[in-house]
């Protein structure tokens, strides 16, 4: 085992990896930077190369909902292990992950595993657009959906407007295919929607400018606006699906899109994602149709059994109970621990945010107005307590079956001593 510290990895994958990291949000920008190398997890609790453990309210952002290294996962994985790691042929794995995304989600009548969810978002609008005939999208400002070209736009803060890319490197000619509308804004919809879109895109409970529950009445009015225009609707529930109940938030909501995003929970853990959704929009997909999608490892074994195992567990002993009390113990206590100070808990289940400065969050340019000063002395004094939080005041907290409620009741406390020191 190495005994190098954070520090020292750190320097060495900066000349190596672009930033130290293979995804931004590790290097701990938003915090200070001096991100910390992992060694290890189990349950609730991850360890870093210099033998802290930690109380990790990250969950390798979704996947885990049964928590770090459960045993029926590694299980699944060295069985699948022993047979080999990847064949680039159909495997049996792949029908019995098939039947269970299907079974759990009602409006996938067909699916196809890809290995991430930007694949999964990525092709699903292919789909989309190969069924209308259309180019133009509809996206909102602050849900995110993979790093593809067309999905890096967000528009700036209090704009509904045509896209502006969010990074250097995307084609204006691609963005300017995105249009921008504000979440929980039906007007905002209304003004960008025509017989032009092929294809609506919404996290149906966002989890990327933190946690915003759609308000009531906001799906549904998404499903009219994409009936009326012909347009496809397509529900992101990379984060939510499995998450927020078996069925996801379409579950919760009663929305039914055309077609869904999956990945995170679906992988356990490993690289997985899938869309899926009306047959007849699906069956465009070569072989059988003329659009095309492919992958060298889609549906890799190691993958699927760790995903089919996940599943398998959530069906065997439904999670959602728990999360949910586990959630609403944890939402409680950071409002009662927040007291006077400006700020507010938003949480949907398992996913919670506590947002500084601001009372309410409804859309991205709320978001924006939130106190990350705040947030970043809060981290700190949160990763001093022996917390895990997601380094960032744009994320979810992610909860797994594994946290306990004396452990939910442990963060309250250390949440009450870090908001005293970073007064
Ligand atoms: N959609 C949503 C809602 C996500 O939260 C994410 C990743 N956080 C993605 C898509 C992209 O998934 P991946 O990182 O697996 O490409």
């Amino acid at each position: 085992m190495s005994s190098r510290t954070s520090e020292s990895l750190r320097s060495e994958a900066d000349l190596l990896i672009p930033g130290g990291v293979n995804s931004p949000v590790r290097a701990w920008k938003a915090v200070g930077g001096a991100t910390r190398f992992v060694r290890s997890g189990s349950g609730s609790h991850i360890t870093d190369v210099e033998g802290r453990t930690y109380l990790d309210f990250v969950g390798s952002w979704g996947p885990l909902i049964h928590g770090h290294a459960h045993p029926q996962v590694l299980a699944a994985v060295s069985d699948a292990l022993a047979r080999g790691t990847s064949f680039g042929a159909p495997t049996e794995g792949e029908i019995e992950l098939a039947k269970a995304i299907t079974r759990f989600v009602p409006s996938i009548e067909r699916v196809r595993l890809v290995s991430s969810g930007t694949e999964a978002t990525m092709s699903a609008l292919r789909v989309a657009r190969a069924a209308t005939g259309r180019d133009a999208i509809i996206k909102f400002a602050g849900c995110y959906h993979g790093h593809s070209d067309g999905l890096l736009v967000r528009a700036g803060s209090g704009a509904t407007t045509l896209g502006i890319p969010d990074s250097p490197g995307v084609p204006r000619a691609i963005a300017e295919l995105t249009r921008v509308a504000r979440y929980n804004d039906l007007a905002s919809v209304e003004q960008l929607a025509d017989r032009d879109v092929a294809a609506i895109i919404v996290e149906p409970a966002a989890g990327n400018m933190g946690v915003v529950p759609a308000q009531p009445g906001f799906l549904q009015g998404l499903r009219r606006i994409a009936d009326r225009n012909g347009t496809v609707l397509v529900f992101d529930e990379v984060i939510s699906g499995f998450r927020l109940a078996k069925g996801g938030a379409q579950e919760l909501s009663g929305i039914r899109p055309d077609l869904t995003c999956l990945g995170k929970v679906i992988g356990g853990g490993l690289p997985v994602g899938a869309y899926g959704g009306r047959a007849d929009l699906m069956e465009q997909l070569a072989p059988k149709g003329a659009v095309y999608q492919a992958g060298t490892l889609s549906g890799n074994p190691l993958a699927v059994a760790a995903g089919l195992a996940t599943l398998n567990l959530l069906e065997a002993t439904p999670p959602y109970e728990k999360l949910e009390r586990l959630g609403a113990r944890l939402e409680q206590g950071l409002s009662r621990a927040l007291g006077s100070r400006p700020g507010c808990v938003q949480r949907v289940g398992s996913l919670l945010t506590l947002f500084f400065g601001i009372e309410r969050v409804r859309d991205y340019d709320d978001a924006l107005n939130a106190d990350t000063e705040r947030f970043e002395k809060f981290f700190q004094a949160m990763l001093a307590e022996g917390v895990w939080l997601p380094p960032s005041q744009f994320e979810a907290w992610f909860l797994s079956t594994a946290h306990t409620e004396m452990e939910i009741d442990a963060t309250i406390a250390a949440v009450e001593r870090a908001l005293v020191a970073s007064d």
